[in-house]
C-alpha cells in the first residue's frame, strides 16, 4: 500500500510518497514559490534528485505536476493514480476539537477552515491544499493530521493563561502547543531506544528545528509544551522571539512606532537567533562565527541554550522526575555541543537517571502511519 504525505505551506508542497509493507520512503520532494513566475519544484529518488523549473499558479497545479513526476518513467515509481492508496495531509490547527488524526469529510473541511481563525497563516494553505488534492485524487481516502491534536491532552492549570477565564470561552484564547506529530514521533522511538512502554515513562522532548518547542510527555500524553496560543511563545528559536514580558509588545508599539501588524512580523520574523545575533537565524552560520570570535553570535547561542535548559527545568518539576530528554530535528540532532552543554550544565539534576538521546523526527511517517491505521478500520 502506498501512502502519499502532503504538507501545504505559504508557497509551498512538501511530499512524500511511503510504501507501508516496506515501511521505506520511495520518494519525496518540494514546490517551492508556487503562486509566482518563479516556481520551481525540486524531487528526490533514491539519493538522486531532479530539479524541475516550472509555472505553478497555484495549489493544484502544484499537486498536479507533482502527480505527474510520482506518475514519470524515470523519475516516478507508480503507473497511475489508482497506485495511490490514500493521502494524510499536515494540518496545523485542529483547535479543541481534533484530538487526534481524522479521515476528511466534509465536515472535516468546513472545521480545517474555520480554525483558520486560530491560525491564520497555517490553516488556509493546508486548506486549499487538500481541496486540490480531493479534486485530482477524487475516489482517494484523505486524512488529516493535526499539529495540535497531540497536545490535547494537557491538563487546564498547563493550557490556561492567567487571563479573565471568559477570553478563553469567548475567544478560545488559550495554549494549544505546536510540533505534536514530531514530539509523538520522537516519544515513540524514544520508548523502543528505552525498550520500556510509553505508558510507564516521562519524556522531554526538545524539537530544536527552525521553530523551537520543547514538551513534557507523561505516560504517553502531552502535559505541557512550550508554545502557546500561537507558536511564538516558549523558547527562543530561529527568528522568533519567544517568552517576553506582554507589557513589551505596547511599549515596543509605542517606542518604534510600529503597527500591530509590524510588531508581530519583528517578534516572529526579527528577533531570536536572528534578532539577537544580528547575523543569521541559522545555527551553523552562527557556530561559525562564534568560533571566529563573534560575541554576538555566541551571545545568541548562550540564549538559546539558557532557555532550552530552563524549560527542561521546569518540566522535570512539572512531572516529578523525567526518564529521558530527547534531543530532536536540525539544531537538537545535528548540534552536539548543545547535548554537550545540556549535559555538563544539568548534570545535578539530570544524575545516573535521566539519559539524553538524539532522536531524528520523521513526521511524515507519522502521518503516513496514521492514515494507514484510519483508512485499515474503515474497510
Ligand atoms: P525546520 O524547523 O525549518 O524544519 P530544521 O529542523 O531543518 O528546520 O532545523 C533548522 C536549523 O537546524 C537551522 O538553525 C540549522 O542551522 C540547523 N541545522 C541543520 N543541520 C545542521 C547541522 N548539520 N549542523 C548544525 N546545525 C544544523
Amino acid at each position: 500500500m502506498n501512502i502519499l504525505v502532503v504538507n501545504c505551506g505559504s508557497s509551498s508542497i512538501k511530499y512524500q510518497l511511503f510504501c507501508m509493507e516496506k515501511h521505506i520512503s520511495l520518494l519525496s520532494g518540494i514546490a517551492e514559490k508556487i503562486g509566482s513566475s518563479e516556481s520551481f519544484i525540486i524531487h528526490h529518488k533514491g539519493d538522486k534528485l531532479h530539479k524541475v523549473k516550472i509555472a505553478l499558479n497555484d495549489y493544484f497545479s502544484g499537486i498536479e505536476k507533482i502527480a505527474q513526476l510520482l506518475m514519470h518513467p524515470a523519475w516516478g515509481v507508480i503507473k497511475d493514480k489508482s497506485q495511490i492508496h490514500a493521502i494524510g495531509h499536515r494540518v496545523v490547527h485542529g483547535g479543541e476539537e481534533f484530538r487526534s488524526s481524522v479521515l476528511i469529510d466534509k465536515y472535516v473541511m468546513k472545521r480545517i477552515k474555520f480554525y483558520s481563525k486560530l491560525a491564520p497563516l497555517h490553516n488556509p494553505p493546508a486548506y486549499n491544499g487538500i481541496k486540490a488534492t480531493k479534486k485530482l485524487f477524487s475516489d482517494t481516502k484523505q486524512v488529516a493530521v493535526f499539529d495540535t491534536a497531540f497536545h490535547q491532552t494537557m491538563p487546564e492549570e498547563a493550557f490556561l493563561y492567567g487571563l479573565p477565564y471568559k477570553l478563553y470561552k469567548k475567544y478560545c484564547i488559550r495554549r494549544y502547543g505546536f510540533h505534536g506529530t514530531s514530539h509523538r514521533y520522537v516519544a515513540q522511538a524514544a520508548a523502543k531506544e528505552l525498550k520500556k512502554p510509553l505508558e510507564k515513562l516521562k519524556l522531554i522532548t526538545c524539537h530544536l528545528g527552525n521553530g523551537c518547542s520543547i514538551a513534557a510527555i507523561k505516560h504517553g500524553r502531552s502535559v505541557d509544551t512550550s508554545m502557546g496560543f500561537t507558536p511564538l511563545e516558549g523558547l527562543v528559536m530561529g527568528t522568533r522571539c519567544g517568552d517576553i514580558d506582554p507589557a513589551l509588545v505596547g511599549y515596543i508599539m509605542e517606542k518604534e512606532k510600529l503597527n500591530i501588524e509590524q510588531v508581530n512580523a519583528l517578534m516572529n520574523r526579527k528577533s531570536g537567533l536572528l534578532g539577537i545575533s544580528g547575523i543569521s537565524n541559522d545555527m551553523r552560520d552562527l557556530l561559525t562565527c562564534a568560533k571566529a570570535g563573534n560575541k554576538r553570535a555566541r551571545l545568541a547561542i548562550d540564549i538559546f541554550i539558557y532557555k532550552v535548559k530552563k524549560y527542561i527545568g521546569s518540566y522535570i518539576a512539572a512531572m516529578n522526575g523525567a526518564d529521558a530528554i530527547i534531543l530532536t530535528a536540525g539544531i537538537g540532532e545535528n548540534v552536539s555541543v548543545i547535548k554537550a552543554r545540556l549535559l555538563r550544565e544539568l548534570s545535578n539534576v539530570i544524575g545516573e537517571k535521566i539519559k539524553m538521546l538524539t532522536i531524528h523526527t520523521e513526521e511524515e511517517r507519522l502521518i503516513a502511519l496514521d492514515t494507514f491505521k484510519l483508512i485499515q478500520n474503515k474497510k
